[in-house]
């Protein structure tokens, strides 16, 4: 039975709520199935500038490095709005994968039964929706360089550039097949190749990749496109792999799909150290400490912490099972309102799935 260092960053808002949540639900785990996990604390975001002065000091970053595996709540608060840039709470974020090297997220978008009437589409179009979108997390147009604006003879000019290099495309294309082989072997990549450049390598690069998988369909997709088939028919997808900016309107459009922030988890996998599990959701400062918020999320991420960081693929579905269980029983945070049920306060909820698994 194996041992496990996580090191837990509750950060600010419904943050430390919703972890303490999903603590609640890996002490279970480790119960029934065996294992020691040992929860190290530390501060990001707000907390850490209150108390630290830096939204991600040295001594997080290290008891992040010698773990396992980092669990993450949320950052960021009205409190902070003001402070200048540099003491930012998001700051932490972005600078957290940037050393970690955090070069996938990965964000499941699933439909469950028992919450189709809590999404804005219509049933029969959201119900049995399951597939994951893979966003490259450390390249291309929030990270490439020239990047700045510039006045030139009284004239006004920005720039951003989109970046990529072959190796970093290859290794989250290769990253999405991996992952469509245990599940319906299809990848959608999705671009832009009939206008940028970039686009027209990573299509190249992802045709490469796909002799690799001769078990998985590849198709292309433009990301206009994309755009429209999330909500004209979001079922023919399976794995959805695509650069950082559009992975990131994506993923955020595909949200909606499954009802409430409050039931999205995710995974920032690293390449070298560490992987990252956080909820989708940021940090709630309109109910944050009102004991309302959804532990689902967080608690379905520490689910993708058990099965891709540590291997512990039943531990990982009996958490799952238990989620299902607690929503099949009829209970709902007051996100799941609409989906009808019994609104319980975040303990409750947390509760019941702890008792279920
Ligand atoms: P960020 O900038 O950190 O991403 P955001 O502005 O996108 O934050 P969130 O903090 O994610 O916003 O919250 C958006 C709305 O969704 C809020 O009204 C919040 O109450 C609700 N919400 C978010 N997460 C949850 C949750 N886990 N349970 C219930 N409601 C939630
Ligand atoms: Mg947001």
């Amino acid at each position: 039975m194996g041992n496990y260092r996580i090191a837990v960053l509750p950060g600010d808002g419904i943050g430390k709520e919703v972890t303490s949540g999903a603590v609640e639900v890996l002490k279970a785990v480790g119960i029934r199935f065996g294992h020691e996990f040992a929860f190290e604390y530390g501060l990001i975001g707000g907390a850490a500038i209150d108390e630290a002065g830096t939204p991600l000091p040295e001594e997080t970053l290290r008891l992040c490095q010698q773990s396992d595996a980092v669990l993450l709540g949320a950052v960021g608060g009205p409190k902070w709005d003001d402070n200048p840039p540099h003491l930012r709470p998001e700051k932490g974020l972005l600078a957290i994968r940037k050393q970690l090297d955090l070069y996938a997220n990965l964000r499941p978008v699933v439909c469950y039964d028992s919450l189709v009437s809590a999404s804005p589409l219509k049933p029969d179009l959201v119900q049995g929706v399951d597939f994951v979108i893979v966003r490259e997390l450390t390249g291309g147009i929030y990270f490439g360089q020239p990047s700045g604006r510039v006045v030139e003879n009284g004239e006004e000019r920005a720039v951003d550039t989109l970046l990529y290099k072959k190796e970093e495309i290859e290794r989250i294309v290769r990253m999405a097949f991996m992952l469509a082989r245990g599940r319906k072997k299809k990848v959608t990549s999705v671009d832009k190749a009939n206008v940028l450049s970039s686009s027209r390598l990573w299509r190249e690069v992802a045709e490469e990749v796909a002799k690799e998988f001769p078990d998985v369909t590849l198709e292309h997709m433009l990301v206009d496109n994309a755009a429209m088939q999330l909500i004209r028919a979001p079922k023919q997808f399976d794995v959805i792999v695509t650069e950082n900016m559009f992975g990131d309107i994506l993923s955020d459009e595909a949200s909606m799909l499954s009802g409430s922030l409050g039931m999205l988890p995710s995974a920032s996998l690293s390449a070298s150290g560490p992987s990252l599990y956080e909820p989708v959701h940021g940090s709630a400062p309109d109910i944050a400490g009102m004991n309302k918020a959804n532990p689902i999320a967080a608690i379905l991420s520490a689910a993708m912490m058990l099965r891709l960081s540590f291997g512990l693929t039943a531990e990982a579905e009996a958490v799952e099972h238990a989620v299902w269980q607690a929503l099949d029983q009829g209970l709902r945070t007051a996100d799941l309102a609409p989906s009808g049920g019994r609104i319980v306060s975040t303990n409750e909820m947390v509760e019941e799935i702890k008792a279920a698994v």
